[in-house]
């Protein structure tokens, strides 16, 4: 099979991705094999491939909202036949017996292992994956709609859920990316308001377009305060800025797999019980809860699409703020 390989971290205008053949893999008896139809490239993809994150594999095939039909089954599976559509995000497995999983946070596993990182994803047109971690897909979605939701949406509907949002209240969102651009959607259809902080005008365009009652930069002041935040912005120079414009009681929710340091937060910042919590990868129930209401509303995805072989191009689109919406990389059809 075709993938895009990485062989060693280096910065994206590099094109660190080389098109490789590679064999096709095969399921052991409790997982699934998913022809890949499509794969939406990530943020946490770029932090990989830049070195910002350990490497935890060698040869690494990344990618982890993948979109695919199966094609071969483990002997022990039975939630799953050939010819299923799936997807799979990024939590790939978890241990299922330390403290963590028993009450319900096994997105904190230390044995959780995480697709297109600890293990190869969905840059390839083959992959296989535990069949109790991957998920039936609405049929309102399109493969290429439907793979941004994978690890954008899931994370993005978790991070909501972090920030204690109710409906009715004012969200603020900070950055204004695939993630963000799915979060608006749940939180309009929440009937919560909606500012969104972004530098990139075409972000702010698209962020107006999809139902933000005001539109502006991280520095400047909105109507009114926000009750919750939810930050999708890898620079920690930013939660001054938000917790200046967060009210009393509010919480800010930090969606980054990695984050540069936080200044030292004056105490007028965070007092009258302002919290920050980060958000860390998914549970199995987020990506269940998420993809139900995904078909429900029904989230549009705004998608770009690329060849397999033009994943260093999407991820240097995606750096520099190029595109609205999501990359997808779309398989050819054989
Ligand atoms: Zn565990
Ligand atoms: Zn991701």
């Amino acid at each position: 099979m075709k993938a895009m390989v990485l062989i060693k971290p280096e910065p994206i205008e590099k094109s660190p991705l080389k098109y490789t053949e590679m064999p096709k893999p095969d399921p052991n008896r409790n997982e699934i094999r998913i022809k890949v139809k499509t794969c939406g490239v990530c943020h946490t993809d770029l932090h990989e491939i830049e070195g910002d994150l350990p490497v935890k594999k060698q040869s690494l095939i990344p990618g982890h909202e993948i979109i695919g039909i199966v094609d071969k089954c483990g002997e022990n599976v039975n939630n799953f036949s050939n010819g299923d559509r799936v997807g799979v995000p990024w939590l790939f497995s978890a241990c299922g017996k330390c403290k963590y999983c028993k009450r319900g946070q096994e997105n904190l596993c230390d044995e959780a292992k995480f697709t297109g990182y600890h293990v190869n994803g969905g840059y390839a047109e083959y992959m296989v994956v535990p069949s109790n971690y991957a998920y039936h897909i609405p049929k309102v979605f399109s493969d290429a709609e439907a793979a941004p939701l994978m690890c954008a949406g899931v994370i993005g509907y978790r991070s909501l859920r972090m920030s204690q949002i109710k409906p009715g209240e004012t969200l603020g969102l900070f950055g204004f990316g695939a993630s963000a651009h799915i979060v608006i959607q749940i939180a309009k259809f929440w009937n919560c308001e909606v500012f969104v902080f972004t530098r990139s005008k075409n972000h702010q365009e698209h962020a107006k377009k999809l139902g933000a009652s005001w539109v502006g930069t991280s520095k400047d002041t909105p109507p009114k305060k926000i009750d919750r935040a939810i930050s999708f912005v890898p620079s920690g120079l930013i939660i001054h800025d938000i917790l200046r414009v967060l009210d009393k009681g509010g919480t800010l929710a930090i969606n980054a797999v990695h984050l540069t340091d936080i200044p030292a937060i004056p105490w007028d910042l965070i007092y009258y019980e302002r919290q920050i919590i980060s958000v860390a990868n998914t549970t199995r129930q987020d990506a269940i809860e998420f993809l139900k209401l995904a078909g429900e509303i029904p989230i549009k995805t705004e998608i770009h699409a690329y060849n397999l072989k033009e994943a260093n191009v999407a991820l240097q689109d995606l750096k520099n703020s190029k595109f609205n919406g999501a990359a997808v990389l779309v398989m050819d059809e054989n």
